[in-house]
């Protein structure tokens, strides 16, 4: 497995690839990968491990839905493929985004590279050790906007996803309403999946309540907390 993925970030590691919905050319880690079964179904490739030609788009409803609209999956396969539902790939990709999410998670928690709670995490902010806050989705707003603020001025980015009772499972098993990542390269990871998570879940929404059915897990796109991830909301 380990291999798998160093494979697939060696392959993605510099290069860029062109989005077949909006058509603007972005690093391929930021592109979700699709491919095409024997049969002409548009899969997605949640893994980013299935062979053959891909076709890559933002993780943005809007763009699954462009390159549906203009029949770009068949140019990008040169064949005639089945329409994939929009929806369908966003639940999809979100849902494999989540549970790469909770695999990091599980591995900073072994490791030793989770703070829990308020005091634990301003304190890592301070000492200048947090790469990564996540706030629960379901913390109270006073606690975000205190972190937030501190987070802010050391450049740390803040997450909000899952809830107290999904961040106490990484630690005690006791709800938690916020944590700091201390390991750099684990918070990088973290953050740009919880970014597709996030952008894919609105997409999710829009025609299923999949996600609002799902172990009570919610997610929310707090744009005035995360000014760097406002360009994918
Ligand atoms: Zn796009």
């Amino acid at each position: 497995m380990a291999r798998d993925r160093r494979k697939r970030n060696g392959r993605r590691a510099g290069s860029f690839r062109t989005c077949v919905g909006c058509r603007e050319k972005k690093p391929i880690d930021e592109l979700l990968r699709l491919v095409i079964s024997p049969e002409g179904k548009v899969l997605p490739d949640l893994y980013g491990r299935l062979p053959g030609r891909g076709a890559h788009v933002c993780p943005d409803i809007k763009c699954l839905e462009m390159a549906v609209s203009r029949n770009a999956f068949s140019r990008a396969f040169k064949c005639r493929v089945q329409a994939p539902d929009p929806v369908e790939l966003c639940q999809a990709f979100s849902k494999s985004g989540i549970e790469r999410i909770r695999s990091m998670l599980a591995t900073a928690a072994r490791s030793g590279w989770i703070k829990a709670g308020r005091d634990a995490v301003r304190m890592s902010i301070r000492k200048d050790s947090a790469s990564l806050i996540m706030l629960a989705q379901d913390s109270s707003s006073a606690l975000a906007k205190q972190i937030s603020r501190e987070a802010e001025r050391t450049h740390v980015p803040v997450k909000r996803i899952l809830t107290k009772t999904e961040l106490g499972k990484y630690h005690k098993a006791r709800p938690l309403a916020v944590l700091a990542v201390t390991h750099r390269g684990v918070a990088k990871r973290l953050s740009k999946e919880i970014g597709h998570v996030l952008s894919l879940m609105v997409g999710s929404r829009k025609g299923s309540k999949l996600y609002s059915d799902h172990n009570g897990l919610t997610a929310s796109d707090d744009r005035g907390m995360m000014p760097q991830t406002q360009a994918s909301a």
